[in-house]
């Protein structure tokens, strides 16, 4: 909802038009001593209207004006705007509708008004109705871009992935710019298809997802999906292998996924070696694979346990609670059952702490996200590294 400083920063606005136009008005009648056009009138009581917040009876003196000229027009702007803004929808579209009727608009100020028009209806929640009028505007001069990026919010909250293409497309043509969001609407359609079903639809859309980086992690994460699917474990492993190489944060997506390709394929050997291999190549995996494996519930392998181990021992805040002389003096089995009770522990907590983090607008979530819902950003949540107990904003 507008603040106080909002209603009375549009009063002003108002104001400083009013009295442009007042005195404009003025001067002509003592330059031309021709009669005064009764519109001043009206315009100023409406003015008076508004400053009162007495808005009923401004709508209905501006609705009914009898001219609208370029002096006027922002002004109506302005008033539909300021409607808007408060939450009075209705009023702004009948402000919106009414300087549609006029006869004498020029085609950009018309242009305006379905603009602003098609704003009240997205903001009353009429979907259909502003898509109408934002499809009407994508050829528009001047207000062409605007409406079709509007047009793919719509979209996009609808989840019509292949219309959200075809405006994306025409904006490539409008602004010259290759358009980085195909790539990731062809991923949700493949995606879609791949839940489906239908791997081989899946497959012909991710070919269309590479046009650049973005889009890729996910693009091969559903590759590796569908070839695990279809029994290749080869290449799943392959294409899991990559997108750790890439970025280990989504070791806790692929770790999980990366054991059953293993044990299904009955290669668990080769799996502790790997795992073994990442870690001498980098040290700092041993956190990722503990964090990820507690998250994921896996265990069974030596090298995971020993990792898991490390992280509940080493780790600062966890170490204040637990008396390491104590665990020293237990025996293997005992040893490796109490930190498993501690990793159980962690991990219902950790139900209720955010778990993924938007790296472009800090928003948390309990689910790996591709389209950041606050800041609208794709591919930019990634997994936390370390487990979080406060809640999640969503
Ligand atoms: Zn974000």
């Amino acid at each position: 909802m507008p603040t106080e400083a909002t209603f009375l920063l549009a009063g002003l606005f108002v104001v400083a038009a009013a009295t442009g136009w007042a005195f404009a008005k003025f001067s002509n009648f003592r330059r031309d001593d021709s009669p005064s056009d009764p519109v001043s009138s009206d315009y100023l009581r409406g003015l008076n209207f508004v400053l009162n917040r007495q808005t009923d009876e401004a709508l209905e003196l501006f609705v009914r004006m009898a001219k609208v000229d370029d002096d006027t027009l922002e002004t109506h702007f302005a008033l539909g705007h300021l409607f808007r803004r408060r939450g009075e929808v209705d009023r702004a579209i009948r402000v919106h509708q009414n300087l549609l009727a006029r006869p004498n608009l020029s085609e950009d100020q018309r242009h305006q008004a379905l603009f602003s028009l098609a704003q009240d209806f997205l903001s009353a929640g009429l979907f259909d109705r502003a898509e109408k009028l934002f499809s009407e505007l994508g050829t528009s001069p001047g207000l062409g871009e605007a409406a079709l990026k509007n047009l793919v919010d719509i979209y996009e909250s609808q989840s019509d992935w292949m219309k959200a293409i075809e405006t994306h497309r025409e904006l490539e043509v409008l602004s010259g710019e290759k358009s980085t969001e195909i790539a990731h609407y062809y991923c949700e359609l493949a995606e879609r298809a791949r839940l489906d079903g239908d791997l081989d639809l899946a497959r012909r859309y991710l070919k269309s997802s590479v046009r650049s980086a973005t889009g890729a992690f996910r693009g091969t994460l559903i590759r590796a999906a569908i070839a695990q699917e279809e029994g290749d474990y080869a290449q799943a492993l392959r294409l899991y292998e990559q997108i750790l190489e890439a970025d280990y944060r989504l070791m806790v997506e692929v770790l999980p996924e990366l054991i059953i390709c293993y044990q299904t394929a009955g290669r668990e050997v080769e799996l502790e070696n790997y795992l073994q291999e990442l870690i001498s190549k980098d040290t700092s995996l041993k956190h990722a694979i503990a964090y990820a494996a507690i998250l994921g519930e896996v265990s069974g392998l030596n090298v995971i346990e020993t990792c898991i181990e490390e992280f509940v021992l080493k780790d600062k805040i966890f170490a204040s609670f637990i008396d390491e002389e104590y665990m020293a003096s237990l025996l293997p089995e005992e040893r490796q059952a109490a930190i498993q009770r501690i990793a159980n522990g962690l991990r219902s907590l950790a139900a209720s702490g955010a778990r993924y983090r938007c790296t472009t607008c800090g928003y948390n979530s309990q689910k790996l996200l591709w389209h950041c819902p606050s800041c609208k950003s794709w591919e930019s949540i990634r997994p936390l590294q370390r487990f979080q107990f406060e809640n999640p904003s969503a």
